[in-house]
């Protein structure tokens, strides 16, 4: 199979109060869980659709891919994001980054809190690069895979699907995003960023 749930970098209370240990762990194993299943599922059900030469059901087939394997890359992202000893300010090239691409740390922190929040029912808020501007941009992700500019390189996720929030926040979203906030392994987003600085534009001309 080529996708294995990863551990959590931390224990499932670490980031009490803000996240729940049974919301963290109902979140990481049962729905994580069940991405990394579905892409696995995917990958089997394509080979078998080839070796029969059967492609009635391809166009599900494709779609579960694409949802599947989001899902997993974006919640195994979403962990190593957070940390609990997270929150406060980027610091080095990460906050010049930020303040390049959105003026301030402030403006970049209310528009994704606003990507976040007002997400039309499930989906994420993220922070990429996009590497042909050369600039940070805030993404709206729809479901795990929806209204993507191709090639941007995620570098830091909020989850706003209900599965993510509703055990501890009920409805209210803004609440858990805000709380996300102090949770944010800044090291880690900068980490991503300089590996996202070395992927070739070429790439993607
Ligand atoms: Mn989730």
């Amino acid at each position: 199979m080529p996708y294995v749930l990863p551990d959590l970098p931390y224990d499932y209370s670490a980031l009490e109060p803000y996240y729940r240990a049974e919301s963290l762990e109902i979140h990481h194993s049962k729905h994580h869980g069940a991405y990394v299943a579905g892409a696995n599922a995917a990958h089997a059900a394509l080979q078998e659709a080839r070796q029969a030469d059967d492609f009635t059901s391809l166009i599900g087939l494709e779609k579960s891919l694409a949802f599947n394997v989001s899902g997993h890359l974006l919640h195994s992202m979403f962990w190593k994001n957070l940390s609990p000893d997270g929150g406060g300010r980027p610091e080095g090239d990460l906050a010049a980054a930020i303040n390049d691409s959105f003026g301030s740390f402030e403006s970049f922190r209310s528009h994704l809190t606003e990507a976040a929040v007002t997400v039309p029912g499930s989906g994420w808020g993220a922070l990429a690069l996009e590497p042909r501007a050369g600039r940070l941009v805030v993404e709206q992700i729809y479901n795990h895979q929806d209204n993507l500019a191709h090639g941007a390189v995620p570098l830091l996720v909020f989850d706003v699907w209900e599965h993510a929030y509703y055990l501890q926040y009920r409805n209210n979203r803004a609440d858990f995003v805000g709380s996300l906030w102090n949770l944010v392994h800044w090291a880690d987003v900068e980490s991503r960023l300089a590996i996202a600085e070395g992927i070739a534009v070429e790439v993607h001309s």
